[in-house]
């Protein structure tokens, strides 16, 4: 299975942007709030403001659609996320004790991560919270809420809370257990891997060139009889109440649609939420991948399958947005050229595409967050996910610049590259260059990357399991890396300095080696795909450059520095292992494959993660960081007529976590 999500790290964003967008407001308040790893940030939504009113009301009901999902996020993500999050809101607004009281702080720093997590779990490390109040505390809120706010099930809520041992984990991948069984999530019941694996080789047909996406919006369970089935997501079935509300959003929204073609790529949704058959999910995204010429376009649905640990089931999530002309110019030079960096990547010749199809690439805006993009959101996307859909026709890749440009914004004076980078040279480049290498990694990755390659005749797309999402952002990462470093960026005017990639480089390394473990907890391994990929590669180069002189980890006065001395072999490097990478994904080499994750990807040197650990504490940043969305405000006149759409930038973290739960729930009593 693919994935084609990059998740924002905090560190990818270290640098003070010297070429911060001209729409920025200058005394814009970035930071909403600061718990536990996280840190919230508000981001503007610049030309909006601007839009015709036509499409100022598409993306309204867009937005609409977005929130109705929110939902069937939290349930996917454990079966007693709804319930508990009613329950902990309801002691939240019900508390009328010392605000200042500890156990009361505990709690709120505890509601907060929940909201974050989208459930009880983190949503980068999936573990469960863990809770800093005392159970007393707890049980005599519980008892303090009226009888009709009582949840029916306290027993199993409180276990939740409390037992770290029950639903530890939202999603393992840990090699060697029953990844269904030891998952919390809720996408299967009462069925083992080996089952649920049995029933899916049985239902693949070897021979089917345009095969369906098996499993993306099902629940597999046992019936009655014993018997594996799949419960489908769809109006009728599970979630109904949610995807009757979204279809009710899209619906108004194709009243407004900018040409013909956009309104079938809505209708085609409403078609596949209506049905839940993935031959009509293959149709729409045929429909979307072709919808590149309307100005606003959004993602809503069951996307990527990070959160199942077999990558079968979409995470809901929904992200609606609005192209950036000025700054799409980038992307289109990137794309038009398609062809000439495919025929000139390092990678077996086999293994290439004769013709880079229809990779269309645009910088967008995004207005809403949703789903499985909120808080925590991506900061680029390439879509869809079907191997077969993109050979044939093509992707559509977008970076989400006024998301970048926020954690650029944010990131201002941290202290970040003062602790980490021991070279002002470097940190004069950084300071000067990494918020355009930051969107041209992006772009490359995103445009280029995942659209590289193709597999041998007869390859199975899912020959690499559990490791797939891993080696393919690993082979996005190296294809944007190998180029970065590539004159023909300067000869097509991207960059002005043919030395820029530089930081970029060193900041990639940095992240992979050092800093990105600061996501981690002592003693525990890497998990996440897309810094297991950052550490496989890092890792790799490191080894093999130690020998060369082109790369070392040196200790100064007791700390540990990045110290690049070759940056021409540190890109050869990258381009022998994309080589590899690409052979494996093309040869469907999963023993290969399995190898260089194991030994590059998952274990923590514990002695450098205590020292990364040691100096970030030091400093106040947060690991991770999300968003609060905008609120829009449809403006009508006396007979009720919208006449405006407003967006506004005030609403705090809490509070709109409350409104969400309070208008949008459609799948729990409120
Ligand atoms: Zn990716």
């Amino acid at each position: 299975m693919n994935s084609f999500f990059i998740k924002a790290t905090a560190a990818m964003t270290i640098a003070v942007s010297t070429t911060a967008m001209a729409t920025e407001k200058k005394d814009f308040n970035y930071v909403v709030d600061r718990f536990a790893d996280i840190e919230v940030l508000r981001y503007q939504v610049p030309g909006f403001e601007e839009l015709p009113l036509q499409q100022k009301k598409l993306i309204y009901y867009l937005t609409e659609a977005a929130l109705s999902g929110r939902d069937i996020l939290w349930d996917q993500n454990n079966k007693y996320n709804l319930q508990l999050r009613s329950l902990l809101e309801n002691i939240y607004k019900n508390y009328s004790g010392d605000k200042s009281n500890a156990d009361f702080k505990a709690f709120e720093k505890y509601l907060k991560q929940v909201e974050f997590g989208n459930g009880v779990h983190h949503h980068y490390s999936m573990d469960k919270f863990t809770p800093e109040f005392s159970r007393s505390f707890f049980d005599s809120q519980v008892a303090a809420l009226p009888t009709e706010k009582k949840p029916a099930d306290i027993e199993i809520l409180s276990k939740i809370v409390f037992d770290p041992g029950f639903m530890a984990k939202k999603v393992n991948q840990a090699e060697g257990e029953d990844l269904i069984l030891t998952s919390a999530n809720n996408l299967y019941e009462g069925v083992t891997q080996a089952e649920v694996e049995a029933y899916y080789a049985s239902r693949k047909d070897t021979t089917d060139t345009t095969p369906v996406m098996h499993g993306l919006n099902t629940r597999v369970v046992k019936d009655s009889n014993g018997k594996i089935v799949e419960q489908t997501y769809k109006i009728g079935g599970v979630y109904s109440p949610a995807i009757e509300k979204i279809v009710a959003n899209l619906t108004k929204a194709a009243e407004f649609a900018e040409n013909q073609t956009q309104k079938d790529v809505i209708n085609s949704l409403i078609k596949f939420y209506t049905t839940g058959d993935l031959k009509d999910f293959d149709e729409y995204s045929i429909l979307w991948t072709g919808d590149t010429n309307s100005r606003v376009d959004f993602i809503n649905g069951f996307i990527e399958s990070y959160d199942d640990p077999l990558g079968m089931t979409g995470a809901w999530e929904s992200i609606v947005n609005f192209k950036n002309l000025d700054a799409s110019h980038r992307t289109e030079v990137i794309s038009s050229n398609a062809d000439w960096f495919e025929a000139h990547s390092p990678v077996d010749p086999r293994f290439r595409k004769d013709e880079v199809k229809g990779v269309t690439a645009k910088v967008i805006n995004a207005a809403i967050l949703a789903g499985d993009s909120y808080p925590a959101t991506p900061i680029g996307i390439n879509l869809p996910n079907s191997n077969w859909i993109r050979a044939t026709h093509g992707s559509k890749s977008v970076t989400i610049e006024n998301i970048t440009q926020a954690y650029d914004e944010a990131s201002h004076g941290n202290g970040f590259n003062e602790e980490f980078v021991n070279d002002p040279a470097m940190r004069e480049m950084m300071d000067k260059y990494l918020f355009i290498t930051d969107n041209l990694h992006t772009d490359l990755h995103e445009c280029l990357g995942h659209a590289s390659g193709k597999l041998l005749p007869g390859v199975d797309p899912d020959a690499l399991k559990a490791h797939g999402s891993t080696l393919e952002e690993t082979r996005a990462d190296l294809f944007a890396l190998y180029y970065l470093a590539d004159p023909k960026l300067v000869e097509l005017g991207l960059i002005d300095n043919p030395d820029a990639y530089k930081p970029q480089y060193y900041k990639y390394l940095l992240n992979g080696l050092m800093t990105q473990l600061m996501r981690i907890e002592p003693g525990k391994d890497v998990e996440e795909a897309h810094m297991r990929n950052r550490k496989l590669i890092s890792e790799w180069v490191l080894e093999k450059g130690k020998a060369n002189n082109i790369v070392s980890l040196d200790k100064i006065d007791g700390k540990t520095y990045v110290n690049i001395k070759d940056y021409e072999g540190l890109r050869n490097l990258f381009g022998e292992l994309l080589a590899e990478i690409q052979r494996i994904k093309s040869e469907g080499d999963y023993d290969a494959g399995c190898k260089l994750v194991e030994t590059y990807a998952v274990k923590v040197d514990p002695e450098l993660h205590k020292e990364v650990l040691d100096r970030y504490s030091t400093l106040t940043i947060a690991p991770y960081r999300g968003f609060v969305n905008p609120v829009y405000t449809p403006v009508t006149d006396s007979n009720g007529n919208i006449t405006d759409i407003t967006v506004t930038y005030t609403e705090d973290y809490l509070p709109q976590m409350f409104r969400y739960s309070s208008d949008y729930s459609t799948l729990t009593a409120k």
